[in-house]
């Protein structure tokens, strides 16, 4: 071996020959060893310095021919504590080898964080390590191709999952430690599915970017945004000083990407749901800060769209419960859980039923009778309620064919969720709905909500005349408890409004509620609109809607939902 090469290789390992021919490989192998990017070491069974290439002494500092026979700082730094090293040396036995993320103290005072992959090799005979191989990337500037692929999102170029586990270990220890508080948040998309399925997957690519950018403005340097799912983000807020700071950085981030966005030339409104967890309060791993900040997700997602809440233990039991009802709900329709009750829809003059709204219901088998105000939200936000309003809606015309054909033509009223009025074939499902029940059209109303229809009221029109085009009725459901445009409701192609219960419950005696109840109507008389009451409990009310011009109403006075049956019963018994 020439002097010369033996300083080029001054720290490669004894490749085992005898100095004299070296083989191709081994040539190869001081090639790539000398010109690697990554920093490579070598170390014997205890862990002592053998070999390392000059990439290594410019990432770490390290004076390599100093170090040999000695266990370099970075196995061995003040940063790392036994947990941690219990844990690799774990892995390095049972598995064989360990990739993390380290910090190691450069000698200068300056803290790096770098990517540590290490590996043993054995002796094939005894199958004892002969020696540990070592590679080395600094975690903030060079991260290498192959690492780039596994642990980066190639879409928005953040970390992705896999790396946020590792981070949120190593910062967890950190913050141990060194007595702090870290956070940690996880963001979901509102309504992100919907947006996908309605805009396409370009739209849904380009906002996923969007809100990444808007993410990273929002945060500190140090803190760092990772894409953790298909629409859902993380960021790990280290070294805060109190639980508020958290706060106030969802807060910057509520407003950031409140809709609308523009993505594309299209506006696209959204808005972002935030769980925080804090260590150590919330948790004391990396898997319980994970599992809480998804509860109080859950439940942001639950109180709203565009909202955050901080972990509450109360929060896990009810995430917990919501988990097995989705889980569950998955299989409900399958397994015929799911079913209609009718409610009558009585005409006060001639006390005769008709119309009826069809209501759904869940017959859980272990949990029983599940309301609908329970399980629609799960059913709107799994995408679910696609497939379930689609069943309402075919079932409802089948049953009102047959009440038809028995002589009785009646309205079915069937509520459509936002998910499925924002569906772009939603006009051809209901055609076929028609087609394949036989029934009139004009027996059908669809039920939207107020806020659905304001909430973008172009696309609203557009959707409301391909529906009326149909020739079934439109109704705009709990009326009053929205912000309604009267330019728009007036140019709205609708058929009813129906006056919410919360403004029946105090009256007569409440005079507010009584002027709005009023007014309602009086307003959809000019408009020329039919109106009807939900939710009459009492003669009083009942006698101050008639009063005031209301025909029609609905609600416990008469009857509660009933299943078919019943219903019929109903029926009969007024004829
Ligand atoms: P909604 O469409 O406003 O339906 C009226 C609700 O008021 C029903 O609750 C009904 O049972 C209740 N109600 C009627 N009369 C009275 C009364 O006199 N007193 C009281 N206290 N309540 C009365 P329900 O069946 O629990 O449904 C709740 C909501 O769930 C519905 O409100 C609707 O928004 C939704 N929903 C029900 N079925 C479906 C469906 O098939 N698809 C969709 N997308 N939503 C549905
Ligand atoms: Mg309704
Ligand atoms: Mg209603």
């Amino acid at each position: 071996m020439s002097d010369n090469t033996e300083k080029k290789r001054s720290a490669a390992p004894d490749s085992g020959s005898s100095g004299t021919a070296r083989s191709a490989e081994n040539a190869f192998f001081d090639v790539f060893f000398t010109n690697a990017s990554e920093a490579i070491f070598i170390t014997d069974p205890k862990g002592k310095l053998i070999a390392a290439n000059p990439s290594f002494a410019t990432l770490t500092g390290i004076n390599v021919p100093e170090a040999i026979g000695q266990i370099p700082p970075i196995l061995k730094s003040a940063n790392t504590d036994s947990d941690f090293y219990n844990t690799l040396m774990r892995s390095l036995k049972r598995k064989g080898s360990w990739k993390g993320e380290i910090s190691s103290n450069r000698g200068d005072g300056n803290i790096c964080r770098e990517w540590l992959s290490l590996s043993s090799r054995k002796d094939p005979k005894s199958g004892d390590t002969t020696h540990y191989v070592g590679t080395l990337i600094d975690a903030a500037t060079q991260v290498s191709q192959s690492l780039n692929k596994h642990y980066y999102d190639s879409l928005t170029k953040l970390p992705n999952r896999l790396l946020l586990q590792d981070r949120l270990e190593f910062m967890i220890n950190h913050a141990r430690r060194n007595n702090q508080l870290m956070a940690l948040m996880l963001l979901d998309i509102d309504r992100f599915r919907l947006i996908n399925d309605t805009f396409g997957y370009e739209i849904g690519d380009k906002l996923l970017q969007t809100i990444a950018e808007r993410l990273l403005t929002c945060v500190r340097d140090v803190d760092v945004v990772f894409r953790s799912g298909d629409d859902e983000f993380a960021i790990i807020l280290e070294e805060i000083a109190h639980q508020e700071d958290a706060a106030k950085v969802a807060k910057r981030i509520l407003t950031s990407c409140a809709g609308p966005l523009q993505v594309n030339g299209h506006d696209v409104h959204t808005s972002v749901c935030i769980g925080i967890s804090i260590f150590p309060h919330d948790g004391d791993g990396k898997v319980q800060m994970l599992q809480n900040a998804e509860a109080a997700m859950l439940r942001a997602r639950e109180t709203g769209l565009n909202n955050y809440q901080h972990y509450k233990p109360s929060m896990n039991a009810r995430a917990l419960e919501r988990l097995t009802l989705e889980n569950d709900l998955r299989s409900a329709l399958s397994r015929y859980e799911l079913c209609t009750f009718f409610q009558p829809q009585v005409e006060i003059k001639t006390s005769k039923i008709t119309g009826m709204e069809a209501l759904l219901r869940w017959k859980h088998p272990e949990l029983g009778m599940i309301p609908p105000s329970q399980f629609i939200p799960i059913a709107e936000d799994t995408g679910l309620i696609l497939s379930i309003g689609e069943w309402v809606l075919r079932s409802a015309c089948l049953q009102t064919r047959k009440w038809q054909k028995m002589g009785l033509p009646l309205v079915i009223s069937v509520n459509l969720s936002a998910n499925q009025f924002q569906q772009q074939n939603l006009v051809s499902i209901v055609e076929s709905s028609l087609k394949n029940s036989g029934m009139t059209p004009d027996l059908l109303e669809l039920e939207i909500t107020e806020s659905m229809s304001m909430k973008n009221p172009e696309e609203t029109m557009k959707m409301l005349s391909g529906l009326k085009d149909l020739g079934v009725r439109i109704a705009i459901d709990d009326f009053g408890t929205g912000y309604s445009s009267l330019s728009y409701l007036k140019r709205f192609p609708i058929d009813t409004l129906k006056i919410d219960r919360s403004f029946l419950m105090d009256i007569p005696d409440n005079p507010r509620d009584a002027e709005i109840v009023k007014a309602i109507i009086a307003m959809a008389h000019s408009l020329n609109l039919s109106v009807i009451a939900e939710g009459v409990e009492t003669e009083l009310q009942a006698q101050y809607l008639v009063d005031n011009g209301c025909a029609k109403m609905q609600g416990y006075l008469f009857s509660p939902p009933v299943p078919e049956t019943e219903f019929e019963r109903l029926l009969r018994k007024q004829v």
